[in-house]
């Protein structure tokens, strides 16, 4: 029976109040805020306000980074124990969880995603990561990755929009723990939470120059990338930058592990619990708006309940709410950029002209900001370019299949291997299949589920090295496999 009753909510705005955002900002480097030359907008997407102007980071303030990082390297963090950087993580931790709700709301202003998804998820998870790593900085000789596990020295670490702190905190957190020290570069559209960071590494009276934030744009992470200064690369972005980078490292010494794209299948076979699976579909795909890298943005249905799921699948869609990432009601928020919406837009318009059938959630889309209805394609091959390439918005593409090996087969079919999501209430065969899909991390009757102790990586064109867990430390440590 289908559910018939519907709520109004009223309007529940989180304050603003809590946040002060400066009108410009510049970089932070040697432990202190320092004036930027040139300068661009950060936006509000879900208003189009302007919130800040923030540094556009050229060669000088690369090099005055990686020259602080360097010094700060040699002369402190290297010569410390681990117990004591320990404590240093342990108090970025504490502060940035007495300063959540500060955290939460600047991130939701500056990205657009819901408080809600900021507060609960982005937030206390990258407070997680620290509380982890600081753990491990003492016990590095106990983690199975050598008796003298050596630190690379400077690591340059560039992060994408999409989760700007939780990202942060994935690159900062191990690195620091293995005893780097680190020159971060935020994205573009998403600057302001790294440098409320900065001002948490002062309050933790962090020594000056082991975490240096240099904003800007893409030059500016090449500046990076290029540094000789730099021992060692990390980066999450697009796989189109990633072979950029992997190419520029390639006749160096530097360290690299890279995060890149993925387009990872939802499988749901005859037997698995479909209620569940219908909120897994949506966890999957419409989290974040889908700005995700290991969204399940394939679902992968068993010809003989896909006309029950993707009712009730439709059913679902249509209460999801969307708008105002301030309001705590809200399931989806803005999509970060107009760059962002018009590529969605564009790869939708493919998905039209190519012959798959759209269906849209009707909602009303706020007149201002950048907005797209939670979607789903019907009739999608997998020649169509709407299965083989990153959406990266609240878009999912919807196959079929008869036996399970055709499931596999379909899953497998892709430049990426990030992540899956097999649903069946049978253990064998959720077994079975993790076994024969090619993706670094496999969700069994779940979905975007992480956690700091947990390696997150993936195959193929989806990157190199793990990230999280002894895994993603052994990355920040000279002379250990990272796989
Ligand atoms: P990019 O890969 O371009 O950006 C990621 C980071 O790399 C940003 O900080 C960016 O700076 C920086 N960067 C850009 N060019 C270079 C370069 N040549 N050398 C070093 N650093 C560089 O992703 P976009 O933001 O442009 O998004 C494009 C597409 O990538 C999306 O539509 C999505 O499909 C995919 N994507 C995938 C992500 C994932 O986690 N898998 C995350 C983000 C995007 P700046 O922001 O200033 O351009």
């Amino acid at each position: 029976m289908e559910e018939k009753l519907s709520f109004e909510y009223a309007p529940a705005p989180e304050s603003r109040a809590l946040v002060s955002i400066k009108p410009k900002y510049g970089h932070f480097i040697g432990g202190k805020f320092v004036a930027g030359s040139k300068h661009f907008p950060t936006i509000n997407p879900a208003t189009e306000e302007v919130l800040s102007q923030i540094a556009r980071g050229g060669k000088s303030d690369v090099d005055a980074a990686v020259k602080a990082a360097s010094k700060a390297y040699t002369t402190t963090w290297s010569k410390m124990s681990g117990k004591e950087r320990g404590k240093y993580l342990f108090r970025i931790a504490r502060i940035m969880q007495e300063r959540s709700r500060e955290f939460a709301v600047l991130e939701t202003l500056d990205n657009g995603k819901p408080i809600r998804e900021s507060r609960d998820v982005d937030v206390p998870l990258a407070a997680a990561h620290f509380f982890y790593h600081a753990g491990w900085a003492d016990k590095l000789e106990y983690a199975g990755l050598g008796t003298t596990p050596k630190a690379h020295g400077v690591a340059g670490q560039i992060i994408p929009w999409n989760f700007p702190l939780l990202m942060l905190a994935w690159k900062v957190a191990p690195a620091l723990a293995a005893g780097n020290t680190v020159v971060l570069k935020p994205a573009e559209t998403t600057s302001l939470t790294a440098l409320l960071f900065a001002e948490v590494c002062q309050q933790a009276e962090l020594p000056a120059g082991v975490v240096n934030i240099v904003t800007g744009d893409g030059s500016t992470g090449a500046l990076i990338v290029n540094h000789p200064g730099i021992d060692k690369i990390a980066f999450t972005g697009s796989t189109e930058v990633g072979k950029i980078i992997a190419r520029a490292v390639a006749p160096t010494n530097k360290s690299v592990t890279l995060e890149l794209g993925g387009k990872a299948a939802n499988i749901i076979f005859e037997d698995a619990a479909i209620d569940e699976s219908v909120e897994g579909i949506v966890n999957g795909i419409f989290f974040n708006q889908g700005h995700v890298c290991c969204a399940g943005s394939r679902l992968i249905l068993q010809e003989s309940i896909a006309d029950e799921v993707l009712e009730k699948l439709k059913n679902r869609m249509a209460k999801i709410r969307v708008g105002d990432p301030m309001d705590k009601n809200t399931d989806l928020g803005a999509i970060n950029s107009k760059e962002q919406l018009l590529k969605i837009r564009e790869l939708t318009a493919v998905g039209d002209s190519e012959g798959a059938q759209r269906w849209s959630a009707p909602c009303d889309l706020p007149g201002k900001g950048f907005w797209f209805a939670p979607t789903i394609f019907t009739g999608v091959t997998q020649a169509h370019r709407i299965a083989r390439e990153e959406i990266f918005g609240p878009v999912l593409s919807v196959l079929t299949f008869r036996t399970p090996q055709e499931a596999i087969d379909k899953a497998n079919n892709t430049p990426f291997g990030l992540s899956a999501g097999i649903w069946s209430e049978k253990g064998s065969k959720v077994l079975w299949a993790s076994q024969q899909l090619r993706a670094g991390v496999i969700w069994a009757n779940t979905f975007n589920k992480f956690d700091p102790t947990s390696p997150f990586g993936g195959y193929k064109e989806s990157g190199w090295g793990r990230e999280g867990g002894r895994h993603g430390l052994s990355a920040y440590l000279k002379g250990v496999s990272h796989e």
